[in-house]
């Protein structure tokens, strides 16, 4: 003989019923099918009691659409005649049910008895309704009203079951030969005196399990709306998977620790009798689902899933009269038991000064009170302080059978979280090594769900949240490469790149899902949002997406006043702005402190020579011990253009305007010219080769007349070039006669840098440098004599915007 149990959501509809009948019909040996309530009428009932508790007339209407659901339920399942007979039933029962809660309404009171009478009555109303429809179906059924054969105390909302004589019963009223299929409503049961009570919520599961347990069945099987017990909630892991096998210890752990799919105690009773459970999609019949035995399959992950458990409270007893005091623990726990609180989670530090319990946050009020009571005396003496409850928390738990063989899972696990910002409250490790649990910020869940299902289950796919701030030149050409290079990422470096954000100075779009790259335009400009820079960290804070990664692809001085905050919340920055890293010192120090601090890599290869590796190699050399001791460079791809253009046919002012339409300039040409653009390249290389160094430090020559060099605005800068135009003529016929190129160069030697126009002699290794080329020569301890070259193209939107490219892709290899 098989049980089947069915949950609320298969037999939530007339629809799904009919699936249900369906899989009975096809058993080959006799079974008991156990049900549950039509999906979501136990909490309606609930409802419909505190709403009836606080003299709250609207539970009427509860009821009223109670009565709605299990009419249209008939109506979609039985023919016309019988649907006459089960209607009035249900209406029968249902007045009934008004007048009880007419009853709770005036009284002002609900005891627990009361309460388990009306939230049985789903179950009741369901069993009622499927045999129905099971008799009509021509099924050889019994209706058992459970509460006639499974006997419990008087703890009526959460009742403990009298086991030997439960057995009995059910074995003797399951033993007739006349039927092959029973019909039980789940949950619900009696005490001694025949008054209903109830096995808690989920407890359908339960009864399934006793009803297993009394007649040896061959299996249980727990029909629900999901193919199995998965890896992780499905609601929140869009990448979990069913579990194919799993033992009971595994599975007990993983319900205990909130996956809902099985009611935690229902292992019990099918344990004693190494009964197989097998968890089964009413919606899906023919998907395996899980299979739970005594054995884990040894195959695959060493864990073997991840719960988590929502609003949980943590609760602190701690003092220095603790310390060394027995008892302490005996007397806190039994405060608990005494009001029936459940704990979910112990910790005790090993100095016994304090212990930490988590329990659900429903009764954290109660716990304060019943452990205050029990320690008011040392309380009052100042040895112990009064609890402490901090809410808004959760736990996560890791299970595996194997897991206390494999060294590492933990540190893995907290390494894990810690780079994505989740912050532990406090840690368990079972002394079974079958679960680490750790509590967490509730607002953090799913983020560290993901995180740990990528890191322990998609071991080989890394997905990388990017928030991409600046979409003109650069960022455009950057969200292209991103598209056409996503299933090359996908299937060589196993990284999935999504954008979830875009934002430009006047509008942002957020999609946690991730923008559609081939309508990015258009979907900003239709459903982009005003832009506001306060806003946008807000969503990307409130949005807490794993390995975030922050792009500035703007010149914009007030963007890198948020990268400190990135950072801190363990989000990366790539930035080819180079306002933060040129900035004064100390805010460049603190931002690669708070990279280290929060392991949030901080990248900006592109603020010298675009997309060219050259912040990169630097850090290799130093990193492997070698010295920086010169530099010498051309750095600016637009000055290096402008005077390989500046001849006798084209003056200064139109070279400089060409190179601006073709966008080898900054938005303000100035900041090229006057050689500041330089000078903050150089001031990041010696940054970047361990020099604490500012600004001002940079000698700079400027070749820019007075009047150039005073202009208050880009339209007044260009006319002083027009004007000028004698002054830069003369400049480049002074380099002709002496059969020189004129190079913006950029130098660092003996501790000291400076940037300014130069004659280079046609022997030069900068003077055949063409169009916007960059160079750079490093000269360290190990390349003496002969230095380390890096040359190419060091301006312009493709090249800048795969340098940044190749930044994100260096966050996801952190
Ligand atoms: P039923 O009404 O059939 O008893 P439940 O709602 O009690 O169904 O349990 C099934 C639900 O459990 C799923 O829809 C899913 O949202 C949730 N769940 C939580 N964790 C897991 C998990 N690890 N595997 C499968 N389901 C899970
Ligand atoms: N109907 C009950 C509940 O919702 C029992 C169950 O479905 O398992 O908690
Ligand atoms: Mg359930």
């Amino acid at each position: 003989m098989i049980v089947s149990k069915f949950g609320g959501t298969s037999v939530g509809s007339a629809e799904n019923i009919k699936k249900v009948i369906h899989i009975v019909q096809k058993k080959s040996q006799k079974t008991a099918v156990v049900v549950s309530a039509l999906g979501g009428i136990t909490n309606l009932l609930i409802k419909a009691s505190d709403l009836a508790l606080k003299n709250n007339e609207s539970y009427q209407e509860i009821v009223d659409q109670i009565e709605q659901r299990h009419f249209s339920t008939i109506e979609g399942l039985l023919h016309h005649d019988n649907q006459t007979v089960c209607k009035a039933e249900v209406a029968k029962r249902l007045n009934n049910l008004k007048e009880v809660l007419h009853g709770v309404a005036l009284l002002n009171d609900l005891s627990n008895k009361t309460s388990a009478r009306i939230i049985g009555l789903g179950e009741l109303l369901s069993s009622f309704i499927i045999y129905h429809a099971m008799l009509q179906e021509k099924l050889n059924v019994k209706l058992i009203d459970s509460r006639d054969i499974i006997k419990t105390n008087d703890h009526y909302l959460n009742a403990q079951v009298h086991f030997t004589e439960t057995y009995d019963l059910i074995s003797k009223s399951l033993s007739s030969k006349d039927n092959n299929i029973f019909l039980l409503p789940g949950f619900i049961a009696s005490n001694k005196n025949g008054e209903t009570t109830t096995l808690g919520r989920g407890g359908s599961d339960f009864t399934a399990a006793i009803v297993a347990n009394a007649i040896s069945a061959s299996t249980l099987e727990i029909w629900t709306d999901v193919s199995g017990m998965y890896t992780a909630n499905p609601q929140l892991v869009k990448q979990a998977y069913p579990i194919e096998e799993i033992s009971f210890q595994e599975a007990m752990e993983l319900s205990h620790f909130g996956a809902k799919v099985l009611y935690p105690p229902t292992i019990q009773p099918v344990l004693d009798k190494r009964i197989p459970i097998l968890i089964k999609n009413t919606l899906a019949p023919e998907d395996k689902g899980t299979l739970i035995t005594e054995k884990s399959l040894v195959t695959g992950s060493i864990v073997k899933g991840i719960s988590h458990i929502e609003d949980i409270a943590l609760l602190t007893l701690e003092g220095n009269g603790m310390v060394g005091v027995p008892g302490i623990s005996k007397r806190l726990f039994g405060a608990l038991a005494e009001n029936q609180i459940n704990v979910k989670f112990i910790t005790q530090a090993s100095s016994e000064h304090s212990i930490c319990i988590a329990i659900d946050i429903s009764e954290s009020e109660l716990a304060k009170r019943a452990v205050d009571d029990e320690f008011e005396y040392e309380i009052i003496q100042h040895k112990i302080n009064p609890l402490i409850i901090e809410d808004e928390l959760a736990i996560i738990a890791l299970v595996g059978d194997n897991m206390k063989s494999h060294q590492g899972i933990s540190g893995k696990m907290f390494s894990e979280l810690g780079t994505n910002n989740v912050n532990i409250r406090a840690i368990a490790q079972g002394s079974t090594e079958k679960n680490i649990s750790a509590v967490i910020r509730k607002k953090d869940v799913k983020k560290a769900l993901n995180t740990l299902h990528a890191a322990f289950f998609e071991d080989q796919i890394k997905q990388i949240n990017l928030f991409v701030v600046g979409i003109g030149n650069v960022g455009s050409k950057l969200l292209d490469q991103i598209l056409s290079q996503y299933s090359y990422l996908l299937e060589k470096l196993h990284l999935q790149l999504r954008v979830v954000a875009i934002a430009n100075s006047r509008k942002m779009l957020f999609r946690a899902e991730g923008i559609d790259l081939n309508v990015w335009q258009e979907q900003l400009d239709s459903q982009g949002v005003v832009s506001d820079m306060k806003t946008f960290m807000t969503e990307m804070n409130a949005l807490n997406l794993r390995n975030s990664v922050f792009v500035d692809n703007t010149a914009n001085h007030k963007v890198p006043g948020f990268y400190a905050e990135c950072l801190s919340s363990s989000v990366a920055v790539v930035a080819c702005n180079k306002i933060a890293c040129s900035s004064n010192y100390d805010n460049y120090r603190q931002l690669k402190y708070l990279s280290r601090k929060y392991k949030a890599p901080f990248l900006f290869e592109t603020n010298v020579g675009a997309g060219l590796p050259v912040i990169d190699t630097l850090n290799n050399l130093i990193a492997s011990g070698d010295r920086i001791t010169e530099i010498q460079a051309v750095l600016s791809g637009s000055l290096n253009f402008i005077f390989n253009h500046f001849d006798a046919e084209h003056s200064f002012y139109e070279v400089v305007k060409q190179a601006g339409i073709e966008g080898y300039t900054e938005p303000d040409p100035r900041i090229d010219l006057s050689g500041v653009d330089v000078m903050r390249k150089i001031l990041i290389l010696m940054r970047e080769s361990g020099m604490p160094c500012e600004l001002e430090d940079i000698k700079n020559d400027s070749f820019l007349p007075k009047a150039s060099l005073e202009a208050g605005s880009v339209a007044d800068f260009m006319e002083t070039l027009k004007s000028g135009a004698g002054h830069f003529e003369a400049l480049r016929k002074e380099a002709e006669e002496l059969n020189c190129r004129l190079k913006y160069l950029a130098s660092f030697k003996n501790g000291s840098a400076k940037v300014g126009l130069q004659h280079i002699p046609k022997d030069h290794p900068f003077y055949n440098l063409d169009g916007k080329d960059n160079i750079v020569l490093f000269y360290t301890d190990r390349y003496k004599d002969q230095p380390l070259i890096i040359k190419g193209a060091g301006a312009g939107a493709a090249v800048t915007a795969s340098g940044i490219f190749g930044d994100i892709i260096r966050t996801g290899n952190k």
